[in-house]
């Protein structure tokens, strides 16, 4: 029996989950399809709700949905829960639907491929929207010391740094106390959606130094990532936390070991192609 997973969301079809889940399906020779499900709100309940069927395994859910799609499960796991937000839904072999969220420890496990341990670490964080959200708790999680929240909004990251129980520090992004804060990190993540446009940056280039890793969640090398290189930092670009987030959705589906550097090659392929 063909079985389908897909992606729920408005939009979808800018996505390049296709590519990175037929090309894992395919490297195990697996007649399984991932599809793209353009879901308005109003359609939302009615498309989860197909899920319970036999011939689904599950979902990927983007926005707008990750947290209107909570009351419409019927199980979540940890980050789901702390979060507040899913990225993935498992159909379980009774029909029941369990909400996960990868995007955390596909981070943390992006971060750790990269070099960096987050253990005892103290970092900066830029932005509050749901990317941060995922980073900031997946580092939290994972034993970072202190943490820096730095948001245009502050309001914003006021509000996300009162669901985490280590030290953090608020800010506003344009505060010259990131200065110091920058000085005392040794991690630097851009949560922020400045730089998608290429020639944007949330940090001015004199302000990131050497002892930092750098990490920018956009799918490509940014000019914070590219002045950050230069001055001889480590970086690394989101496309490793989206091959990450995937290769847990892939086993959380399929039970199966998820064939990264296959799924990281049709990453890299399909952005390319945009
Ligand atoms: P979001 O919820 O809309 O949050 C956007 C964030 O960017 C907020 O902190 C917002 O600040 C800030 N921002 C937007 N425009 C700004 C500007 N002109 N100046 C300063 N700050 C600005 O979006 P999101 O889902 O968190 O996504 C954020 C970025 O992460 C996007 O680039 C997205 O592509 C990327 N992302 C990557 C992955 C991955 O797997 N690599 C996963 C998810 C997201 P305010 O609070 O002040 O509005």
């Amino acid at each position: 029996m063909l079985t389908r997973v897909g992606l729920i969301g408005d939009p979808v079809a800018h996505s390049v989950s296709p590519a990175m889940h037929n090309a894992a399906f395919a490297a195990y020779g697996m007649t399984d399809v991932y599809e793209l499900w353009y879901t308005p709100t109003d359609q939302l309940s009615q498309r989860v709700g197909s899920l319970r069927a036999p011939a689904f395994r599950g979902a990927n859910v983007t926005l707008p949905h990750k947290t209107r799609v909570i009351p419409l499960l019927d199980t979540l796991d940890d980050s789901a829960q702390m979060i507040g937000a899913v990225n993935t839904i498992v159909r379980q072999p009774d029909g029941e639907l369990h909400g996960l969220n990868t995007d955390a420890p596909g981070f943390i496990s992006a971060l750790r491929h990269g070099g960096y341990e987050p253990r005892g670490g103290v970092g900066v964080v830029l932005g509050a929207g749901g990317a941060a959200r995922a980073v900031v708790y997946g580092l939290a999680q994972h034993g970072i010391r202190r943490l820096t929240i730095a948001n245009r909004t502050l309001a914003h990251a006021d509000a996300l740094a009162q669901h985490v129980q280590i030290p953090i520090q608020v800010l506003a992004l344009d505060d010259p106390a990131l200065d110091t804060a920058l000085s005392q990190a040794d991690l630097l993540v851009n949560a922020t959606a400045v730089g998608l446009d290429g020639r944007s940056s949330p940090l001015a280039a004199a302000r990131v130094s050497s002892h930092l890793m750098v990490v920018d969640l956009i799918y490509h090398t940014t000019p914070l990532l590219h002045a950050a290189a230069q001055g001889g930092a480590r970086v690394q670009h989101g496309q490793e936390m989206l091959v990450r987030q995937g290769a847990l959705a892939f086993e959380a589906w399929t039970g199966r070991a998820a064939p990264v550097d296959v799924m990281r090659i049709a990453v890299q392929h399909a952005l390319d192609g945009q």
